[in-house]
């Protein structure tokens, strides 16, 4: 075996916006003393935030969200396997995948010294009775061009409901202190930023379309509170503005139980009319990190704020399928891959404890589109125990929001450092 392949394997499962900023931060801070290893099932990163603006404008997300993932990955010296992830063996450090370019493969098995897990979550649309049939989303490709091709063709003028079905959250983020005196708290809605930013943004298209205003459109949330991580005042703010808009609000309905033709059934027992229905679904865990010894009971992968898991601590856990990452976030994930990068860099010797364990304080960063070339912008911490709610709206976050991706594609994923102080100083003005 020579020198180079002789050097440690680092492992990540999951290519998108964690795994891709995974792989890119640790080969920045061990340089060439690992070797490193993507697997997914797709070959291109989907850039899912702003798949619903492209939808409400009337451009074809297949044609702007999408990055090559394996030329990306080759800048940094980083080898890419397409293949599907069936198991992990935890004591047996492998994993086995099956190749996924075409059906039929055998399964393998990868052998890892460190793995980082990066494997988003299940939208488990599946589990909701006549989604198939009467269900539209934003969350991909396929759903955001049906939703389009509906819109176009089909939309009848009727009512409109946008909202989450229940998240069910694991366990494993039970008793970690992100903020003095706060926690990672327990949600009904995996990510409400999504059904807020549509409810904006559709509300725009029935205008500039002729087809009404906002009285037309329902939100809903299983919770108390829509959006509830944002903060309270921010929440406040925001249903203020937009019943004073005209839009309807319904929440703690607990779940949707089925979809109809006519509307939504809910698991405490109200209905609601509608034609088309929006909706955002479970996030579950995928169904072969379930009953793990790294995984909570949910399936989520347990970690620390340091993004390792306390009994595997060769195993990290970034983005979605982190128990500790709520709400289901990438700007949570982010932070979260910085941190995965800098322990990493620490274990190889080349980034000092000091600066490696500085443990995870997430932060809420959202910018959802409005329509018109208009967005709302949300910075807090204070659902986990920090002092910031923050909330603006207008051009600027709209700029932001695609110039984000502009630039996020530009530069291979890698953001320069200034770019998100850049945009606070722009929006928030400080
Ligand atoms: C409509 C919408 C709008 C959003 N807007 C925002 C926003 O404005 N800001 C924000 O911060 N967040 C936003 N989010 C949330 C954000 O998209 C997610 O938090 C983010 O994509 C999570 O990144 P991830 O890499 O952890 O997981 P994912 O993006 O889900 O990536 C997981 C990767 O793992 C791969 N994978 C999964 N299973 C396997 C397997 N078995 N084998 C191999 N590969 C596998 C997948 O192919 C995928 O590439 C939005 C979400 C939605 C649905």
């Amino acid at each position: 075996m020579s020198e180079l392949e002789d050097r440690p394997h680092i492992l990540i499962l999951g290519g998108n916006f964690a795994g891709l900023a995974c792989a890119q931060n640790i080969r920045k801070q061990v340089g060439d003393k690992a070797r490193i290893t993507v697997i997914d099932q797709k070959s291109y990163l989907l850039f899912v935030p702003n798949i619903p603006a492209d939808v409400f404008e009337g451009r074809d997300p297949a044609q702007n969200q999408r990055m090559d993932l394996v030329p990306v990955l080759d800048k940094d010296d980083i080898a890419f396997i397409h293949g599907e992830v069936t198991a992990i063996d935890v004591d047996r450090r492998r994993v086995t995948f099956t190749p996924a370019e075409r059906d039929g493969a055998e399964p393998e098995t990868k052998a890892y010294d460190y793995l980082v897990i990066a494997l988003g979550a299940r939208l488990a649309y599946d589990r909701i009775e006549g989604f198939a049939e009467y269900g539209h989303t934003v969350s991909d490709l396929y759903h955001g061009q049906k939703l389009a091709e509906y819109l176009k063709n089909d939309y009848a003028g009727g009512p409109i409901a946008i909202g989450s079905a229940r998240f069910h959250q694991g366990d494993g983020a039970k008793g970690l202190e992100p903020y003095p005196g706060g926690s990672i708290p327990d949600a009904m809605a995996a990510c409400e930023g999504p059904p807020v930013e549509v409810m904006l943004s559709m509300a725009t298209w029935l205008k500039n379309h002729d087809k009404g205003g906002p009285d037309k459109i329902t939100v809903f949330t299983p919770a108390e509170l829509i959006a509830e991580d944002a903060g309270e005042d921010v929440v406040k703010q925001l249903l203020d503005i937009a019943s004073g808009m005209g839009f309807n609000y319904w929440n703690k309905t607990q779940d949707i139980k089925r979809l109809t033709a006519e509307g939504i059934d809910f698991a405490d027992g109200r209905h609601l009319p509608c034609e088309l229905k929006i909706i955002f679904p479970d996030w579950v865990a995928h169904d072969f990190l379930k009953d793990l010894p790294i995984s909570d009971s949910q399936g989520f992968i347990k970690t620390d704020l340091l993004m390792r898991n306390p009994d595997y601590p060769e195993i990290f856990a970034c983005g979605d399928c982190a128990a500790v990452t709520m709400p289901k976030l990438g700007a949570i994930g982010h932070q979260e891959s910085e941190i995965v990068g800098l322990q990493i860099g620490k274990i190889f010797g080349t980034v000092s404890a000091e600066k490696a364990d500085k443990p995870l304080k997430p932060e809420v960063l959202c910018i959802g589109d409005m329509g018109d070339k208009k967005a709302f912008w949300i910075h807090s911490n204070s659902w986990f125990g920090g002092d910031q709610q923050l909330l603006k709206m207008g051009r600027a976050p709209y700029f932001l929001k695609m110039r984000y991706r502009d630039m996020f594609f530009a530069s291979h994923g890698k953001m320069p450092g200034w770019g998100l102080d850049a945009a606070e100083l722009i929006v928030e003005g400080i």
